[in-house]
């Protein structure tokens, strides 16, 4: 059973974090379903770096706050790589304004994206996890989902909503070793943090006692340690990967 080689889906894979998780368990040689909305050329250089690590997988388009492109996403790749052992819930968007601007479609769309998404993608993969009676999912949250943040309402309920899934879905299937955890980052150098303005970037950095931003690669150990064997006794767990900030 010792860290087997395994199918794992990961959404949002062209990008940021859920890239360098990507790459990161293509080097241990699971099998890799590299989920994009948007970004297919980004998806395939992921793809390109996972079958030079000597790993195999193929890219899946799919909006996760779409229903019916989830559910034919996931068959789409049990059918081509196998059972998905492994589920990222790692698609995530901002749409950050103060409460009082804030529109009601924004609230809708980053809900429906964070939260929703992850909700579908665990319906659609939990049926093969619980038949296999295994199964590893770790949902990337966030820190403002612990401590929420000004002109980030809808982006923190919707972290916060996807600490308390993991924590009730954890409950429901831990008999079955399938285990659900999350992860919760601070501010990680990606496209997400890009937009920040260079004075939004010195306080955020005030807020960090590592005075600085993380990278992808130091949030990628810890989400596919959970993924392993060894991790099977830690469900229900948020972690957070924040530099200090939360502290
Ligand atoms: P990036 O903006 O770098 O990448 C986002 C990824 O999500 C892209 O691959 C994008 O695909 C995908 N995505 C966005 N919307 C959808 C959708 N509707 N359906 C499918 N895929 C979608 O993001 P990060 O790497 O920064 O963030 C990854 C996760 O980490 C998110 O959940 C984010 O909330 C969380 N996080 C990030 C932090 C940070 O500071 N960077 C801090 C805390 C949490 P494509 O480009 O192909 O459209």
């Amino acid at each position: 059973m010792k860290n087997k080689k395994r199918v794992a889906l990961i959404t949002g894979a062209s990008r940021g974090i859920g890239r360098a998780i990507a790459i990161r368990l293509a080097k241990a040689g699971h099998k890799i379903a590299i989920n994009y909305n948007s970004h297919k050329n980004d998806a395939i250089e992921v793809l390109n770096s996972i079958k030079n690590c000597g790993s195999d997988g193929i890219i899946v388009k799919a909006d996760v706050s779409k229903i019916d492109e989830v559910e034919f996403m996931v068959k789409n790749v049990e059918e081509n790589l196998g059972s998905i052992e492994i589920l990222y819930n790692n698609a995530g968007i901002i749409s950050d304004s103060l409460l009082m601007r804030l529109k009601i479609e924004e609230f809708d769309r980053v809900i429906d994206t964070n939260l929703k998404g992850t909700f579908y993608c665990t319906k659609f993969c939990l049926n093969n996890m619980i038949k296999n009676r295994w199964g590893r999912i770790i949902n990337i949250s966030s820190v403002v989902g612990l401590r929420g943040n000004v002109g980030q309402s809808n982006y923190s309920a919707s972290k916060g909503g996807i600490h308390a899934f993991t924590k009730s879905v954890a409950k429901e299937v831990a008999t079955r070793n399938i285990t659900v955890n999350a992860v919760a980052p601070g501010y990680i150098s990606t496209a997400t943090t890009d937009v920040l303005t260079d004075k939004q970037k010195t306080t955020v950095m005030s807020w960090i006692p590592m005075q600085r931003f993380g990278d992808p690669d130091e949030v990628a150990p810890l989400a596919t340690f959970l993924s392993t064997e060894e991790a099977r006794y830690i469900t229900g767990e948020i972690i957070r990967v924040d530099g200090g900030m939360a502290i």
